[in-house]
């Protein structure tokens, strides 16, 4: 018996040995790639305070920016998201679908900016719609830092979108003040689209002290540092690893339950009559984690949330946070599709990020690409096959049969669609069937290959489709740039024709 349970420590310490060894090496890059982007990265530390019953946000933002261009920037951009929710005409929903957004009637949202400030004193700004330029008191040198402090507040919107309350959730995304991007096409200014997600934004550190309620649960980015008692209140602070966004839902009705995979913290944050849904939500993530951590490489974060949404869109994902709409906690099979592929935008978006304005199909057809690999991986090839045609190759033949004339390439920007009918089709549905083409022409371990190069190349970057195609000749040997372009993402022809 003794030397039994000795060889079963034995095995247990070499089982934990090449565990750790298999670990270490694809945790390497991950964390020297965090090292290197997070010494130039944006700094953000915001202390707010949440009054649901005012439906407002007081609070103050500190935000460290460094200048990694070889220009002076004598303005800084950032997106002030929560201004679109001013009027109803701005409003970033379709039209057909503000009674679905706006469930009780519209009420303005919007974030007003008090005071920007730098050590030298007040600085000069200008918030204009959704855009805040603020102006240094001298031009930012190459290499140069610049710490600014802005006050705010903000009035939430009864719209159950991805900023705004319902009956049971406070969504507070893209609702402070975040850098645009400067690259080469210099600051990107896009405004808050009614279609796609039309967000891009640079990785950077957050922590985050939220005062609210006691009776509040909040699930965000990031993980609970520290929360303490004060009166009524309480105060949460988050910190966050690399990341390029940082949001957050609350409730007072939320419960929770968590689980942990390979070193990750995923929790389910769903209504108290929801349990046996929030249960399987918790498990579709930790599932979801854990295979595309395994497949593209690792998730290097502490925590994963999932959090029931009053989100009548469906789902929507944020670095180390995904909303699921509460509509899918049913018995349906929604649930776990939505779940899967807001997972996978863990990887494509949140840790290799993209323009999502400009080139969205980047970032959501690999994300349908990586739901229907999940299907076809756990519950094998069959399954995967019936998810790829129920919810991509027949939703899209039956798009391309009612809307021929209409069909546009895949590789174009968010404001050359007309609507999410047409961006659905062509950017997820169509971009996806693409990704499958291109899987079966080089085959699927080559494919695996490319997805894991584009990864370890890009995390924490923002890639482009050219890097993509980059990851498919480096994985083939051969050079597929014209094929892909040509061929797939700027082809109009109808799907039977240009296959
Ligand atoms: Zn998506």
């Amino acid at each position: 018996m003794k030397q039994k349970r000795l060889m079963f420590f034995a095995a247990a310490v070499l089982l934990l040995v090449c565990s750790l060894v298999f670990r270490m090496r694809p945790d390497d890059f991950s964390k020297s790639a965090a090292w290197r982007a997070s010494k130039d990265c944006p700094r953000y530390s915001l202390e707010i305070t949440f009054y649901p019953d005012d439906k407002r946000i007081d609070g103050r933002q500190s935000v460290t920016v460094k200048n990694t261009k070889k220009v002076e920037l004598s303005e800084l951009y950032f997106h002030l998201y929560p201004n679109a929710f001013k009027t109803p005409d701005a409003a970033p929903f379709p039209k057909s679908e503000m009674q679905l957004a706006y469930p009780d009637g519209f009420s303005p949202g919007y974030i007003n900016i008090k005071k920007v400030e730098a050590a030298s004193g007040n600085l000069q700004y200008e918030a204009k719609d959704t855009l805040l330029k603020v102006v240094p008191e001298k031009p930012l040198k190459p290499g140069q830092s610049l710490k600014l402090t802005m006050e705010f507040d903000e009035i939430i919107p009864p719209s159950c979108g991805r900023f705004g309350y319902g009956k049971n959730t406070y969504n507070i995304a893209n609702w402070y003040p975040i850098l645009a991007v400067y690259d080469d096409n210099g600051w990107n200014k896009d405004p808050y689209y009614a279609v796609g997600d039309p967000f891009y934004s640079d990785a950077g550190l957050y922590e985050v002290k939220i005062k609210a309620p006691s009776e509040y649960t909040i699930a965000a980015s990031g993980y609970v540092a520290d929360k303490k008692q004060d009166g009524s209140f309480s105060i949460w602070t988050f910190k966050t690893g690399l990341v390029r966004d940082f949001a957050w839902v609350a409730s007072s009705r939320f419960k929770t339950a968590s689980n942990e995979v390979g070193g990750v913290k995923i929790t389910s944050f769903y209504l108290k009559e929801d349990a046996e849904y929030g249960e399987k939500a918790l498990n579709y993530a930790a599932r979801a984690i854990k295979f595309f951590s395994d497949f593209f490489g690792p998730y290097p974060y502490r925590e994963y949330a999932v959090a029931s949404s009053d989100f009548y869109i469906g789902g929507m994902e944020y670095p180390n946070l995904v909303m699921i709409g509460r509509q899918f906690y049913n018995g349906g099979d929604m649930l776990e599709y939505v779940v899967v592929h807001e997972t996978a935008h863990q990887w494509w978006y949140g840790l290799v990020g993209n323009n999502e304005v400009k080139e969205p199909w980047l970032d959501e057809a690999l994300a349908e690409f990586s739901t229907v690999l999940y299907y076809e991986k756990v519950y094998g090839r069959k399954s995967g096959q019936r998810i790829y045609e129920d919810f991509i190759l027949n939703p899209y033949i039956f798009y391309e049969q009612t809307h021929s004339h209409s069909l546009g390439p895949v590789l174009r920007p968010l404001s050359e669609f007309n609507g999410w009918g047409e961006y659905d089709a062509i950017v997820y549905s169509r971009g996806a069937i693409m990704l499958k083409q291109l899987e079966s022409i080089i085959g699927e371990d080559k494919f695996r290959e490319a997805m894991r190069f584009y990864f370890k190349q890009n995390i924490y970057k923002n890639a482009t489709t050219a890097d993509f195609i980059k990851a498919v000749n480096k994985a083939t040997g051969a050079d597929w740039t014209d094929y892909i372009y040509s061929k797939m993402l700027k082809s109009q022809e109808p799907l039977q024709k240009a296959a």
